[in-house]
């Protein structure tokens, strides 16, 4: 019996409809795409109308270019776009996002009647479409500029008109749509009208009187400037005071190259600048712009635009967090920090390569880069004024006499007002096992003691791995251990790295491993917890990529490695606990960032008292 072929093309209207299901979610989608198209085209001004939370009505009128009677017949095609000439836009092109789809996919599940006008011309154009289908286009009287409606949204998808949640809620994501591009365009007037009452009139004027006009008065004393300029990206905006810090989120908003993105990463490299200064439960508020070149962006990770990829995404994280602590630091909010890069940051290519010419030129104004910058390297954090200082403070307490022979360009240090000078006292102070005290002659350091394990022993793995030896020790009895399938096969692929810090792992059939070596000062009995980890990491990792793995094996191993109590009950071991901490390069953070030490100042401890 012959079998019929089965496979068909699918109409252009049900292709139509299926995009539209991507990029058209909700009303709230079609007033994003609209509002975006009118300030692509340079509007000025921009009314939005909405009834029903927009399940009746979305109007965008706006005063800027126009179409033509053809461009206005073409717009409503897939694919149809004046935005995107050749491939080179893709990556050049600054106002990204364009997919030339969103007229497609409204028309395709609204009925929608357009009315356009250029300033050369002396007529418009006006065009209503039902579902794709064409059903009017003539020529109107009409302003110059465009005045699009779009009506009964999914009207010819019943599914998912009934999918739309209450008015209230669709309305708000009505609103939080129109607030992420009015930040975005100051510039431009916007007023937005509910079921014939205006909810919002704000004048066009600067990113400030945006963010009291949309967010309320009480912002307006609350704001803290950011700027800065990197040769990677610029950096500008205002986040909030401390005090403006809110339970619950919704008044964060990054634009990256002034479109309005989700990220939960640059999101903690905001809130952690504030680390101490507000809870660790509260939202910062922030509004921030940051421009990037675009080949560094992937835009098109998800189909409404909002999560981006990056390219240097670590940097990208260290140089946010910077700005935050920086900004918080001139507005006395914070005391000034020293922004130091974690050695993860400086192996990245871009951070190791020396600057262009341009680029030095481009940053040479910046703060960050000047606070990054030594000696032709990028940023080079590891020769930070304030680093070099904690190893001048090391070798201070190494040899007591070294006090009286500083150089002059030390003894300016020491007189800077930002600058802990002093030196390392031998007498430490072990508090409940966990924390080390020791006197210095401006206060007292507190030191972490695990933290500062963890960071020595980074430090210690990270050399041994740059160096290709690591250290072995051969098990008395080989573990043996039996993994599910699909963890073997993540084992398998991690075992020339686990091979590099000394594990020696052999398998032994049947997803079965026998563990015959671990690294030398591995607790004992912590093989499998470390082998599990490995596994857990790697299950995690494909959204991050292949390239930190091995920073995150050592940082684990550090972890596993540092939980060793005993070697600090002597105060000779705690002495060589702060030698060893004081020689690595970076002794302030652990490998994940969190704080190892802290100095409490005399001044402040005789405030305490009273
Ligand atoms: P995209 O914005 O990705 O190009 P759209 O489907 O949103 O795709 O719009 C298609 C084209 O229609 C745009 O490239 C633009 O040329 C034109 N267009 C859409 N809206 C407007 C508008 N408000 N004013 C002028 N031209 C517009
Ligand atoms: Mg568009």
């Amino acid at each position: 019996m012959q079998v019929p072929d089965v496979i068909q093309l699918l109409s252009d209207h049900i292709a139509n409809q299926i995009a539209a299901g991507e990029v058209i979610q909700r009303p709230a989608s079609a007033v994003k795409e609209l509002l975006e198209n009118a300030i692509d085209a340079g509007a000025t001004e921009v009314q939005l109308v909405v009834k029903d939370a927009g399940k009746e009505l979305v109007q965008v009128i706006d005063n800027g270019s126009g179409m033509s009677p053809t461009d206005a017949r073409m717009s409503f095609e897939r694919h149809a776009t004046s935005k995107i000439k050749n491939i080179e836009d893709l990556f050049k092109i600054r106002t990204m996002g364009f997919r030339g789809e969103a007229l497609a996919s409204i028309a395709a599940v609204a009925q929608v009647e357009l009315k356009t006008k250029k300033e050369s011309d002396d007529t418009g154009t006006k065009l209503v479409i039902e579902g794709t289908e064409v059903k009017l286009q003539e020529a109107c009287a009409t302003p110059t500029g465009t005045n699009i409606m779009v009506k009964n949204l999914f009207f010819n998808v019943p599914a998912r008109r009934h999918f739309l949640k209450s008015n209230t809620t669709e309305f708000r994501h009505i609103v939080d749509e129109f607030t992420r591009v009015a930040l975005a365009h100051p510039e431009v007037a916007f007023r937005l009208w509910h079921n014939g009452a205006e909810q919002f009139h704000l004048q066009s004027g600067n990113l400030k009187t945006r963010i009291v006009e949309l967010l309320g008065k009480s912002y307006e004393k609350n704001l803290v400037p950011v700027a800065e300029e990197t040769e990677l990206l610029n950096i500008n905006g205002f986040i909030g005071k401390p005090e403006a810090a809110t339970r619950t989120r919704g008044m964060q908003f990054f634009f990256i190259n002034n479109r309005f993105i989700r990220s939960a990463y640059l999101h903690h490299a905001v809130s952690n600048g504030y680390e101490g200064l507000i809870e660790k439960e509260a939202f910062p508020f922030y509004v921030l712009f940051l421009e990037i070149d675009p080949a560094r962006v992937d835009v098109n990770v998800h189909p409404t635009k909002q999560e981006v990829k990056f390219e240097d995404d670590r940097l990208m994280y260290s140089y946010l967090n910077a700005a935050v602590k920086h900004a918080l630091a001139r507005y006395n909010i914070a005391p000034s920090l020293d922004f130091t890069l974690s050695p993860e940051i400086q192996s990245l290519p871009s951070v190791q390569l020396p600057m262009t010419e341009r680029q030095r030129e481009e940053t040479e104004r910046g703060y960050l880069s000047n606070t990054f910058s030594k000696g032709g390297q990028a940023h080079f954090a590891e020769k930070s004024d304030s680093l070099k200082h904690w190893k001048e403070l090391y070798a201070i307490a190494a040899s007591p006499s070294a006090e009286k022979v500083q150089p002059a360009t030390e003894q300016a240090a020491l007189h800077n007002e930002n600058e802990i000078s002093t030196s390392i006292n031998k007498n430490t102070l072990l508090v409940q096992g966990a924390m080390l005290v020791t006197t210095v002659k401006s206060g007292l350091m507190l030191i972490h003691i695990r933290r500062a394990q963890e960071r020595i022993w980074y430090e210690r793995l990270l050399q041994e791995w740059n160096n290709g030896s690591t250290a072995s020790q051969q098990l008395l009895f080989p573990m043996q251990c039996e993994l599910a399938p699909q963890d073997a096969i993540l084992l398998n692929e991690a075992l020339p790295d686990l091979a590099r810090i000394g594990f020696d792992i052999v398998p032994f059939g049947q997803n079965t491993y026998v563990v015959q070596g671990v690294p030398t000062d591995l607790p004992a009995g912590e093989e499998r917890n470390v082998i599990d980890e490995v596994i857990d990491e790697l299950k995690h990792e494909s959204a991050e990529g292949t390239t930190k793995r091995s920073e995150k094996l050592l940082a684990q191993m550090a972890r596993r490695l540092s939980r060793n109590k005993h070697a600090i009950q002597q105060p000779e071991g705690q002495q060589t606990l702060i030698d060893e901490l004081f020689a690595c390069s970076q002794p302030e953070y652990t490998p994940d960032g969190k704080k190892v030490f802290t100095m409490v100042r005399k001044e402040e401890l005789e405030e305490m008292l009273g």
